[in-house]
């Protein structure tokens, strides 16, 4: 059963990391992966916060960074230097937080349950990692958590045009009734259903898999495989055989993700920071406090069940979903 602390006074932030070893990360340098939020999202783990970190992670002796990774969609974290600008308007300086921003585009082929994935290069040279993940709704995944930092977060853009890619429906019209729930949820209007007709518009379709996952006919099938299996086997590619250290930032949970400019509203009320050394058992320690407050709240809201990563990330072995919660 995997520890997973709780706490909800930044001041415990300490205590927790001490409770992982963090004296183990001396001596290293330590890139924190971040997501460093989409222009005019509001949501984004905040350069304060942040500083916290980088100050513990100095206090024994490391040499931390913060990493992100370029995005496949069009806007500033489209390119290195475009995201390089906004890390700046978001206030990831080296004068806020005390360290230097590193934005990677260049990968390294990892291949997990016979998939390849491009792990981004810092990440695959880093023996000691820490994981800063925003816990917060996703279009695709219901839930962003820590496997999702490291599974699109973790790889190259290419690797995630492939991966929505390979989840983009493929159509079996002998299955079909017509019944529309597939366009309804789609978040793209990248379907249409009419009387006898199936439309599916390939340029506005996202490869989310929502619609796969809703159509209970198996008139839909994934062209190559579940979006959440493979956030969960990318994920594993990033982080396997290394050590690392999770927190979830479990507040401002709004519907939607940090790479949504308009992602609000805010669904659930803030609860505090998890840490643990398990991503699979701090995403479902995260997802249950959640659930106790908003029963399924993700899936009521963005059609789709989180539980599915935290499944496929135990199936692979990324971690464990059965945890022990200690609060301090
Ligand atoms: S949900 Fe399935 S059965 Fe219903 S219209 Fe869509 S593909 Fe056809
Ligand atoms: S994969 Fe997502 S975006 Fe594409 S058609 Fe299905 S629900 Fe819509």
């Amino acid at each position: 059963m995997k520890k997973v602390i709780f706490f909800t006074d930044e001041k415990n932030l300490h205590n927790a990391l001490e409770d992982f070893d963090i004296e183990n990360f001396s001596d290293k340098k330590v890139p924190v992966k971040l997501h460093m939020g989409e222009l005019k999202n509001k949501y984004y783990p905040k350069p304060n916060f942040v500083k916290l970190i980088i100050d513990e992670l100095k206090r024994v002796r490391t040499y931390p960074y913060l990493l992100d990774t370029t995005v496949a969609y069009s806007g500033l974290r489209h390119s290195k230097t475009g995201y390089e600008k906004l890390a700046k308007i978001h206030g990831f300086t080296l004068k806020k937080i005390g360290c230097n921003v590193i934005i990677d585009n260049t990968g390294v082929p990892v291949t997990i349950e016979n998939r390849k994935y491009d792990v981004a290069e810092h990440l695959y040279n880093s023996t000691h990692i820490f994981a800063l993940s925003h816990v917060k709704g996703h279009v695709a995944t219901g839930m962003g958590g820590a496997i999702k930092n490291f599974g699109m977060g973790g790889v190259t853009k290419e690797t995630k045009i492939r991966m929505h890619h390979g989840s983009r429906p493929i159509y079996h019209k002998d299955a079909c009734i017509y019944c529309g729930i597939c366009a309804e949820v789609c978040p793209f209007n990248a379907l249409k259903v009419k009387k006898d007709v199936w439309k599916h518009n390939i340029k506005s379709c996202f490869g989310c898999g929502v619609c796969v996952d809703a159509c209970k006919n198996n008139a839909l099938t994934y062209k190559d495989v579940d979006f959440q299996y493979a956030l969960a086997c990318s994920a594993k590619a990033c982080v396997q055989n290394k050590k690392v250290i999770y927190l979830n930032e479990v507040k401002r949970i709004a519907k939607s993700c940090d790479c949504d400019p308009f992602a609000d509203p805010i669904i659930c009320p803030d609860i505090g920071y998890l840490v643990s050394d398990d991503p699979v058992a701090i995403d479902k320690a995260s997802l249950d406090l959640i659930n106790d407050i908003k029963k399924d709240v993700f899936e009521i809201e963005n059609n789709i069940s989180p539980l599915k990563q935290i499944k496929y990330g135990e199936e692979i072995g990324l971690g464990s979903s059965s945890y022990r919660l200690i609060e301090i």
